[in-house]
């Protein structure tokens, strides 16, 4: 395994950084916070530096028959890395994950009207599994919003929680249930801005540059043609692509917490109390010991994971310790790094929004404990 990246990674890594630091951006990214405003002006650089194209696959094609760049998660490790040093609202990142089960399981009408928009950064459409009695447990059980065939057409009645992005989407790949055989469950692309469509924005303690929204569906009208997959598939189909979201819900933890940490970092060098920096207590030595070993832990299990994903051997196991190990570090640092920075720190510092940003990656694409259940498994297994 060797973890030199090659020159058109480390120009590109360049290109990051000069496109970060050409202007302060930070101004603009507390601009967008307060005001819970997508950061459209960062979202065109990363458009001009070629970023929504390029870990699209292949075989994806753009509305002028641009192919996708082909770009694996080595490469998205070093994206999110260069993107999160700088305090970039990493977290709205990763919609082009979304493109490889399209293309695996998408109609070709599907796959001609979404694609386009992955290659253009737009929100092609947000995916609604959790209800407000579904989360952790997506089951026929649980699941009750329903799908019913009624005179040639499907209606969709039901009420989904927490979806992210739906604001900025017209469609909803949702899951639901088949009224006449509740065991089927199947996925659809469901319109959201149509009349019989309610979307709300809900409140949450950070992610503001990003909409996460109550949905309810009164008898939505769609066609049997906009059924995702297989019916009866939707389990399936939606779980197929869970590994690499994780590890790249991983990466988002690490890009950000990287950056309260250099902070820190520079921070206590700067900080000067009775007459002396404060890096210099022993004390303070401590927190950044601590961020020390997690970023380094970190940067290592992600570049070997990532490696692991780029050549077909990625274990569901290695997946979930990932998103376990990096959202709860990801947490510590930004903890220690608020401390090394006191009241600084608290009052208006990047650090206060990473600190804030970071608590989801605990919760959403799998709580940590259901990392926990699912990597255990996979270990006690080797060992019976
Ligand atoms: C900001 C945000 C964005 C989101 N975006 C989306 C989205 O775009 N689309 C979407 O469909 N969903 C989305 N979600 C939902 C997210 O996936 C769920 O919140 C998550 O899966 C947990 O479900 P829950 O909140 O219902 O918690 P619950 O499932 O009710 O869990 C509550 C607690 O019980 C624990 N628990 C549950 N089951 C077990 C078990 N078997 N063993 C041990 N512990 C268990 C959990 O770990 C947790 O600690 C989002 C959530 C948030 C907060």
């Amino acid at each position: 395994m060797d973890f030199r990246i090659t020159e058109e990674q480390e120009l590109m890594v360049q290109a990051i950084a000069d496109a970060m630091t050409q202007e302060d951006l930070e101004p603009y990214f507390q601009e967008c916070d307060r005001e819970h405003k997508h950061p459209t002006k960062w979202w065109d650089l990363l458009k001009d530096l070629g970023l929504f194209s390029l870990f699209l696959p292949e075989e994806a094609c753009g509305d002028d028959g641009e192919p996708g760049g082909g770009e694996g998660a080595v490469t998205m490790f070093l994206v999110m890395e260069a993107l999160g040093r700088y305090g970039g609202p990493i977290y709205l990142f990763w919609d082009h994950v979304k493109a490889d089960a399209l293309l695996e399981n998408g109609t070709k009408e599907q796959i001609d009207k979404f694609m386009p928009l992955f290659f253009k950064g737009n929100g092609a459409y947000a995916q609604g599994f959790s209800e407000p009695s579904a989360g952790t447990e997506l089951s026929s059980n649980t699941i009750q919003t329903t799908y019913t065939r009624r005179n040639g057409k499907v209606y969709i009645n039901g009420h989904k929680h927490f979806i992210s992005g739906a604001q900025d989407n017209d469609y909803c790949l949702t899951l639901a249930k088949n009224s006449e055989n509740p065991e089927q469950l199947t996925l659809w692309f469901v319109p959201t801005n149509v009349p019989n469509c309610k979307k709300s924005p809900m409140e949450k303690m950070g992610l503001n540059m990003e909409n996460v929204n109550d949905i309810w569906f009164d008898d939505v009208e769609i066609d049997e043609k906009d059924m995702f997959s297989f019916e009866g598939n939707g389990l399936m189909a939606t779980s197929k692509g869970f590994d690499y979201e994780r590890l790249i819900d991983a990466f988002n933890a690490y890009g950000q917490a990287l950056c309260a940490y250099e902070d820190a970092c520079r921070y206590a060098n700067q900080r000067v109390v009775k007459g002396q920096e404060i890096g210099r207590l022993q004390l303070i030595q401590n927190h950044i010991m601590e961020m020390t070993m997690r970023i380094e832990a970190m940067r290592n299990m992600l570049l070997h994971y990532a490696w692991n994903k780029d050549n077909g051997c990625l274990t569901r196991a290695e997946a979930s310790i990932a998103k376990q190990y990096c959202s709860e570090s990801a947490n510590i640092i930004a903890d220690h790094a608020l401390q090394v920075m006191g009241g600084i720190g608290y009052c208006g510092s990047r650090v206060s929004r990473i600190y804030r940003d970071l608590r989801i990656t605990r919760i959403s694409g799998g709580t940590g404990e259901i990392q926990t259940v699912i990597a255990s498994r996979q270990v006690l297994k080797k060992y019976k």
